[in-house]
């Protein structure tokens, strides 16, 4: 039962001869879709090179936009779709058993997706109507909703999605309020992340210092630490980038007790020293936003008390490696780590990523390096 229903959600793209997709023929696919007129039905005036072009212009992650993008070509791999290519003989969705399970009905009129539509304002302005096919359905809601309820959108038919594959394959109903509110959350997350550092962009480069590349053959290691008050927990924060601005490695890790903001920001420091170490890194620069940690990690004798236990250690590691810096920068140059810090308060134990980093840390990956003079 199992390997049938697996193999069951195979994406075969039928416009390549070894059924993989390519940019050129979903380009030909997307123009050919144009020409037959597809989207005609409803009262919108929006044509289909727009549809495209305020789809790629949403702010919400990209995995979200190549979603609905394969939504509007109708390559979801949807029980209709798969009935189509003979994958599967049965076209009726698996969850009401009331219709066939096309894109449209799995992420919008089926009754588990209403689950979660039921909590979002967006299904009042567009349920009276009928759409047809998704790519109708976003047309039409490009002419009534606003960009935040645009992202909304986009978040919630992919979670409805991945809702729907979880029941298939795992046989987990998800809970449908649980869902909506998670979806908003991500929504916004991403939404801000971006705006903030598009801000940072416009204030100049005069005024605001950034991020920049480790010399040729460095390493750059950033490093933050994070706490709320009252809260037992620490969170530290480990971004390594390469000379070029690319991703090696991030790192978040939570760590229990009452540390002092000094103290926290020395864990970060050997946290970030030994990620590196484990990578088997030889040259490095070690930045962070917290002055008085620093001072004391790279610049004089081990204190007493416990933190001078870490800053022991610190040193230890810093002389294991071939060439280290150690420096101050300010806190426009240490966004990616202080992002990760902030995750780590979230989190039980120690993730580590390696070349692709988290979805909240791309925006700000991909401003640093933009900003780069
Ligand atoms: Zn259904």
């Amino acid at each position: 039962m199992g390997y049938v229903l697996q193999n069951e959600d195979r994406l075969v793209w039928h416009y390549e001869k070894n059924g993989c997709y390519t940019v050129r023929s979903g380009y030909w696919l997307a123009c050919a879709i144009r020409d037959r007129g597809v989207g005609e039905v409803g009262a919108s005036s929006i044509n289909f090179e727009n549809i495209w072009l305020r789809l790629w212009r949403l702010q919400v992650a990209t995995k979200v936009k190549v979603f609905l993008w394969r939504c509007m070509l109708e390559i979801l791999p949807c029980r209709a779709n798969l009935s189509v290519k003979r994958v599967v003989s049965n076209p009726i969705c698996f969850r009401c058993h009331q219709a066939p399970e096309t894109v449209l009905h799995a992420l919008w009129d089926c009754p588990a997706a209403r689950e979660v539509w039921q909590f979002s304002a967006l299904q009042d302005s567009c349920t009276s109507k009928y759409h047809g096919c998704f790519l109708n359905l976003f047309r039409y809601i490009l002419t009534v909703l606003t960009d935040k309820e645009l992202r909304h959108f986009g978040y919630i038919c992919w979670n409805v999605w991945n809702g729907r594959n979880d029941q298939l394959f795992q046989g987990r109903k998800p809970n449908a309020f649980q869902s909506y509110q998670h979806m908003q959350e991500m929504a916004e997350e991403f939404y801000h992340a971006n705006r903030t550092y598009a801000c940072a962009t416009q204030e100049g480069s005069n005024l605001v210092v950034n991020w920049e590349r480790p010399p040729a053959q460095f390493f750059k290691i950033n490093v933050d630490g994070a706490l709320k008050t009252n809260d037992s927990v620490r969170g530290l924060g480990v971004v390594i980038r390469d000379d070029r601005g690319e991703l090696i490695a991030a790192a978040a890790k939570p760590v229990c007790g009452m540390f002092t903001p000094n103290a926290t920001e020395l864990f970060a420091i050997r946290f970030g020293l030994q990620l590196a170490k484990d990578l088997g890194l030889q040259h490095i620069y070690l930045e962070s936003d917290a002055q008085a940690a620093i001072r004391m990690a790279f610049q004089c004798d081990a204190d007493l008390g416990y933190e001078g236990v870490l800053v022991n250690e610190i040193q230890v590691l810093a002389n294991s490696f071939h060439s280290y810096v150690g420096q101050f920068r300010p806190r426009t140059c240490n966004r990616a780590a202080h992002s990760l810090a902030r995750f780590a308060l979230s989190i039980s134990d120690l993730i580590v990523w390696m070349e692709d980093g988290p979805e909240c840390l791309s925006p700000i990956l991909t401003n640093d390096v933009m900003l780069i003079s």
